[in-house]
This record gives C-alpha cells, sequence and structure tokens, in this order.
C-alpha cells in the first residue's frame, strides 16, 4: 500500500521522531476510517445544514445584521449539535454596504447595462458619471497601455475572459482583473472602471467580488456587468458607427464604505485526548456576498465541515489531536476572520488545516501540503479516500482562501480536497447562488472525505509539519505578479 521509495523517504528521517512512534496509522485508526466514510456517506446533515442558513438568515456580508444573524444561528446549531467549547470570537472590522447603482449605455443610442458595485468600490457622485468608454481586450493589455492618453477622462472598460476549469485555475488566471482593475485604470486616468463579470455563464447576471484600492492613486467606482452586456460592449467598440458616435456610459452607484465593526469567527470542537493541544481546522466561511442567498458560496461548505466533524463526534472513539471546525468571519472582503485566527492562535501548534470553499461539487482530489516525512501517512490517507472516487496527487496543495492565510502566516500544514467546479463560476457572487444549484446528493462524499481526512489527521503518529521553507520563485516572474497575488478570495 505505502511505496517502498517513499517509506524508505520517511525512515531516513525516523530520528526526529519520538522513539515509541510507528510512522504509519495502526490497523484500527484505519477501520475506523472505514466507519466514518460510511456513516458520513448516508448523513444528510449538510444539505439540512446549508439549507437552514440560506433559508433562515439569508445573505450575509460581513458587518451586516444578515452577518450577525449567521453568526447565532452557528453558536445555536453547533451547540445544539452537541460540539465542544462552541464559541464565537470577536473580529474587528471595516463595513463595506452597497447602495442602489444603475448603468446604461447612451451613445450611439440608449441601452440597459446589467451591473452591480464591485466590493469596496468608492460610490460616484450623486448625479453620476457620464464619460466615453476606453475598451480594453484585457488587464494585460491595459497594463501595457504606459501613457494611457485613451484611459483619461474616461471609463475604462476590461473584456476579461474566465476560462471553465474543473479546479478553478482559469478563475485564478482572470481575478486580477476585478482586485486591480480599478488601480492601473486610476494610474491612467480613468473615471472609473467597469470590467466583464469573472463568470462562465450566459445569464444575463453580475458577478460582484473584492476588489481594492493603492493610496497612491484616486479611488475610482468599479463594477462589474454582466457577459452578455460586455460581449455588447465589446461589439459596440469594435464597430466603425463608434468612430462617429463614440460609446458612451452613465454610471451612478451608492456604497459606503470603512465602517467600524465587530464580526465574529465562529468555532466548535471535538476535543482531542493525549494530543488534545494540537489541532486539525477543517473550515468554512460564514459570510457571503449580498446578490443571491450563499449557498454555494459557502453555506455548502459550512454544512460540509459541520457534518463532518458531527460524523466523527457520534463516531464513539475520541480522536487524539483536537478536530477544531472554523467558520470564518469576512472572507469575501478582507479575511479579517482568518487573519484575526492567525494571530490569536499563533502559538497553538496546528498539525493540519483546510478548508471547503468551492461550491458543492464532488470531491476528486487530495493534496497534501506536508513535511515530506509525512507522506507514508498520506499515502494512507489517500488509499482511505480511494473508494469515494478521490484520487492522492501532489504535495503542493493550496487549502482553500482562508486556510491559505494560515499557511502563509503561519507555514501549518495543509489539505486540499479539490471539488469539481465546472459550474461553479457560473452562479459564483451572483443572485444565482442560492440552494436550487446545490444537489443534495452530492454533499455526503464530501462529508465523508472531509470526516476520514480529519481523523486519520488526528491520530497519525507522525505530525504534519513544519514545513520545508518554499523554494524561492524564479526571478524572471516576480515583477509580474502583484504582491497579494497568492491572496484570491472565492
Ligand atoms: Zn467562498
Amino acid at each position: 500500500m505505502v511505496p517502498r521509495r517513499l517509506y524508505a523517504a520517511g525512515l531516513l528521517l525516523a530520528a526526529a521522531l519520538p522513539a515509541f512512534a510507528s510512522d504509519l496509522l495502526g490497523p484500527a485508526e484505519l477501520a475506523h476510517a472505514q466507519r466514518l466514510r460510511e456513516a458520513a456517506s448516508r448523513s444528510a446533515l449538510a444539505y439540512e445544514l446549508v439549507a437552514s442558513l440560506t433559508t433562515e438568515v439569508g445573505p450575509r456580508p460581513a458587518g451586516s445584521a444578515g452577518d450577525a444573524r449567521a453568526v447565532a444561528w452557528a453558536v445555536e446549531r453547533l451547540t445544539t449539535l452537541g460540539f465542544a467549547n462552541v464559541r464565537a470570537e470577536p473580529v474587528p472590522m471595516k463595513a463595506w454596504q452597497r447602495g442602489p447603482a444603475h448603468a446604461h449605455i447612451t451613445q450611439p443610442f440608449p441601452q440597459p447595462v446589467m451591473m452591480a458595485a464591485l466590493g469596496n468600490s468608492v460610490a460616484t457622485p450623486p448625479e453620476g458619471l457620464h464619460a466615453e468608454i476606453a475598451y480594453y481586450p484585457d488587464l494585460a493589455a491595459l497594463r501595457a497601455d504606459a501613457g494611457g492618453e485613451r484611459a483619461r477622462g474616461r471609463i475604462v472598460f476590461i473584456d476579461e475572459k474566465t476560462e471553465r476549469t474543473r479546479d478553478g485555475a482559469g478563475y485564478g488566471k482572470a481575478v486580477a482583473a476585478r482586485s486591480i482593475g480599478a488601480i492601473e485604470a486610476a494610474r491612467r486616468g480613468a473615471l472609473a472602471v467597469a470590467i466583464r463579470s469573472i463568470g462562465t455563464d450566459r445569464d444575463r447576471l453580475p458577478h460582484t467580488g473584492a476588489m481594492r484600492y493603492d493610496p497612491a492613486v484616486p479611488a475610482i467606482p468599479a463594477v462589474a456587468v454582466s457577459v452578455p452586456d460586455a460581449e455588447l460592449i465589446a461589439r459596440l467598440a469594435a464597430h466603425p458607427m463608434s468612430a462617429s458616435r463614440p460609446l458612451k456610459m452613465h454610471l451612478t452607484l451608492q456604497a459606503e464604505g470603512g465602517v467600524p465593526v465587530t464580526t465574529h469567527n465562529v468555532i466548535a470542537e471535538v476535543p482531542g485526548t493525549d494530543l488534545a493541544d494540537e489541532v486539525v481546522l477543517i473550515g468554512a466561511h460564514l459570510d457571503s456576498w449580498d446578490l443571491g442567498t450563499g449557498a454555494i458560496d459557502d453555506g455548502a461548505g459550512v454544512g460540509i465541515v459541520v457534518a463532518a466533524a458531527k460524523a466523527i463526534l457520534d463516531g464513539g472513539v475520541k480522536p487524539r489531536r483536537t478536530i477544531r471546525v472554523v467558520l470564518f468571519a469576512n472572507e469575501e472582503n478582507g479575511f479579517d476572520g482568518a487573519l484575526a485566527y492567525a494571530e490569536r492562535y499563533k502559538n497553538q501548534p496546528h498539525q493540519l488545516v483546510g478548508e471547503s470553499d468551492f461550491g458543492a461539487g464532488p470531491v476528486w482530489r487530495l493534496r497534501s501540503r506536508v513535511r515530506p516525512e509525512a507522506l507514508p501517512v498520506w499515502q494512507q490517507i489517500g488509499a482511505a479516500l480511494a473508494p469515494l472516487g478521490i484520487a492522492a496527487a501532489d504535495n503542493n496543495g493550496s487549502p482553500g482562501p482562508d486556510a491559505g492565510v494560515l499557511l502563509r502566516r503561519r507555514g501549518w500544514p495543509a489539505i486540499e480536497l479539490t471539488q469539481d467546479g465546472n459550474d461553479y463560476f457560473d452562479w459564483h457572487h451572483t443572485a444565482n447562488d442560492t440552494l436550487d444549484k446545490i444537489d443534495p446528493k452530492a454533499l455526503p462524499q464530501n462529508t465523508a472525505a472531509w470526516a476520514v481526512a480529519a481523523w486519520l489527521a488526528a491520530q497519525s503518529p507522525v505530525r504534519f509539519g513544519p514545513l520545508p521553507p518554499p523554494p524561492a520563485p524564479p526571478a524572471v516572474l516576480a515583477p509580474a505578479a502583484p504582491a497579494s497575488a497568492g491572496i484570491i478570495t472565492r
């Protein structure tokens, strides 16, 4: 089961392990993992939770009244389910609130545009902005426009396309247009920026999401238009009639940012036994965007990790390490919850961190980010997940947005259970993120995967950290990447 080559590599450093520890999980641990897998595969709890959250709480943008209701909902549900040490830990943050917004093309002739403000956007003047559109096919084209004369005094439009991929790589490539498009446009003197939604659908619905400013350049309003509207703008910009009647748009939006509020991370535990101080963290984020009800992002993840921990709680065997469910605050618009957690628990050893935040599709791949000496145990974890249709892959895993903050800040070992995200970006951050997009039959497989992985991580005779220092990136790649390129909200 364990390839000799990897097993031997583990033995090379066996001196670093306690002399009494075997370096593999024993048959009792693996047999219990199988029982958990079978029980969790029959659990309807994940769907029940996401249905409850989206029906009884609804949208919950960080710092809003809905967010506060979500915190109360989570504390109540986790307590009722029987977890230990249920608590809401304060997270100070600055809230952003959307107001009414409207856009329409005024020239060559009037056309309505389906759009939404991006998170953190400043407002337009009350009477709105009316200006010519400067069309750029993507963010790279805008960045390549060094002088920026075309952008000055105009509304910059960035037509960045999002490629449909199973693992979300297409989103990763496109999302910089949303997060830093306003900075690049303002550097060139633009009045506002509009982007093609970072999404893969053909619906006439905009995809919102976080953006940010650079204090060195003016903060300009930033919006996303639906994909069909983006394609209309592209056709009009290229049309011969634009030569005599330039493409113009009127844009009004209201928004309020920088409001100091306190939100909360919600935490629950299955306490460990002999290694109780060490934590296996399985997380999701409790906040959502405001346009839908936050079903796939990330009500599904909340349901999955809570149901997985509940399967372990009900499994009748206490874990060695503490299994901690963390429902993070404000993933969407600033990672305040993950940053607060990283600070509060910086001195507590973490065996593993992971997050379910990629919708409700089935898990198809396991990736780790652990020290090489732990890989024989990960071969065992991979074998325990194989009956769920999950393939073990490499040791370069990326554990989700909040857990990714913890990985980068603290160097805690990480797990990635990759879900099928082919349709995720059809609905992500839109009014279409609602419960009907979730197949109730897809969630138990996720629940089982997290239960098995968390259980075996908690029982491992081998610590998964510390991680070896990451290799320095090739210098030639460094300048192209923004400083925070590694942080991608989902
Ligand atoms: Zn998310």
